[in-house]
């Protein structure tokens, strides 16, 4: 789970189009996924202040610091979610979610797999936890 959040020279997301996981260079922010060619964002959005955002969408990871609140209606990451501070979502999808030391989770869910630390506290919301990710068949990685 920690090997999720650290940080190296290149590292891999997940595609949030297509579920694909994919190297990148540390540095990029925005590029093409080489499995489905979609335009994606795949920095780490870290929240460390009061936001209000529409969307949050990223293949990689997003990070509410401690005493963050974000609101969205949208929150979504292709590769994890992890909080620390608020978070008021309409709705988030994720492989995980971390909810961490003190964390408040307000908005429906739906994630493959869920951490919940026991002093962290859930205002509301629907949760589905599916282990894996549905449907389309895995797709070929082979690039011509
Ligand atoms: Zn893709």
């Amino acid at each position: 789970m920690l090997s999720l959040f650290g940080h190296s020279a290149r590292r891999t997301v997940r595609c949030l189009h297509c579920a694909s996981p994919f190297v990148v260079p540390s540095s990029a922010s925005t590029l093409t996924c080489p499995i489905c060619y979609e335009r994606v964002r795949v920095d780490d959005v870290v929240i460390t202040g009061r936001e209000n955002h529409h969307k949050i969408e990223t293949c990689g990871v997003v990070v509410v610091r401690k005493f963050a609140h974000v609101h969205a209606d949208v929150l979504s990451s292709g590769t994890g979610i992890l909080v620390e501070g608020e978070v008021q979502a309409r709705v988030a999808r994720t492989p995980s979610l971390v909810l961490g030391p003190a964390a408040v989770w307000t908005g429906d869910v739906e994630a493959q797999s869920l951490s919940i630390d026991p002093t962290s506290t859930i205002k509301g919301g629907k949760f589905q936890i599916k282990s894996k990710p549905k449907g389309k068949p895995k797709p070929s990685a082979k690039v011509n």
